[in-house]
């Protein structure tokens, strides 16, 4: 694989909504020259605040990843960041007219399917690698939680999840290369549990425009009714539980597709370090709290 940093050939334009907010709107990724890094532009505010995909950034974990600065913010990062760092794309602006990342299906798939449609080049400048060279980790015992990097010559990965209940114990995804993420991780889309979900709705903090295509794991009885809104809110003329307990407004791509779809999320996260990493990374129970306060340590050893 070259060391030299990529961009993209061709502007290339996402459409969708929102899932926390339900705006809808337009992203659109743009060539950059080297050491740009990744940065977003909203274009549909005065002035057009450019907000650098940066780990100080930072500014909430609730339901996703939120950088902020400038006086503006990007709600829900970790996908698009994830399809460009698998990609192994450096540079790239990206105008977006609205608050939140468009959350298409959940996964990343649409972001890589639009970044290859419009191709990549390699530029003059050298890939700058973050070389993990003792052990780095992080560790929430009171939680169960733990995410360690260990040197290698190139990123490679293996999460574990385990959400401790029937329909969700532990579950194991490895990435062996980074090559293999569009095929093997970026179309893995988030899930959540019925009662997630009900909070979220209940209390408006999803709009539920693109749900159609969440996971939804049921981990109690359901009654009838609740079935019959369930439909109504994927436009379904009925919906059931299947016998592993994920609701059948869908099939699973793969069998292990959420302890997939936290890797794809750990890889975003990370991405927000702005440099590509050789290491291995083992992360048990991640979310978004952990992953960004592990890029915090990581960008605190580089720098001393
Ligand atoms: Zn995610």
């Amino acid at each position: 694989m070259s060391d030299k940093q990529k961009t993209i050939k061709n502007p290339v334009s996402v459409k969708g909504s929102g899932l926390h907010t339900g705006q809808n709107g337009t992203l659109t990724f743009r060539p950059a020259p080297g050491n740009h890094g990744i940065k977003f532009k909203r274009v549909d505010l005065e002035g057009q605040p450019v907000i650098e995909a940066n780990i100080d950034h930072v500014i909430s974990t609730e339901r996703g990843t939120t950088i902020g600065a400038n006086g503006a913010r990007v709600f829900t990062i970790e996908h698009v960041l994830a399809a460009l760092t698998g990609l192994g794309i450096d540079n790239v602006l990206i105008d977006l007219d609205m608050e939140e990342i468009p959350i298409q299906d959940g996964s990343a798939k649409y972001f890589v399917e639009a970044l290859q449609k419009a191709g990549t080049h390699e530029q003059e400048a050298e890939k700058d690698y973050i070389i993990i060279r003792e052990p780095i980790s992080l560790e929430i015992p009171e939680k169960k939680i733990r995410i360690l990097l260990e040197p290698a010559e190139q990123f490679s990965a293996c999460v574990v999840i385990n959400f401790e209940t029937r329909v969700l114990g532990e579950q194991v995804a490895r990435l062996q290369r980074m090559e293999d993420f569009p095929e093997e991780i970026a179309p893995c889309r988030t899930f959540v549990f019925l009662h997630e979900l009900e909070f979220l709705l209940n209390n408006d903090l999803i709009k539920g425009g693109d749900l159609n295509n969440a996971i939804v794991f049921i981990n109690r009885r359901v009654s009838q009714k609740e079935l019959d809104r369930l439909a109504e809110l994927f436009d379904k003329p009925k919906v059931k539980v299947k016998p592993e307990g994920v609701l059948n407004n869908l099939d699973l791509y793969f069998e292990n597709e959420p302890a997939r779809h936290k890797l794809l999320d750990v890889i975003g996260d990370l991405a927000l370090l702005g440099r590509p990493i050789k290491g291995h990374l083992t992360a048990y129970r991640p979310g978004h709290h952990i992953n960004t306060e592990f890029a915090k340590i990581i960008k605190k050893q580089l720098n001393d």
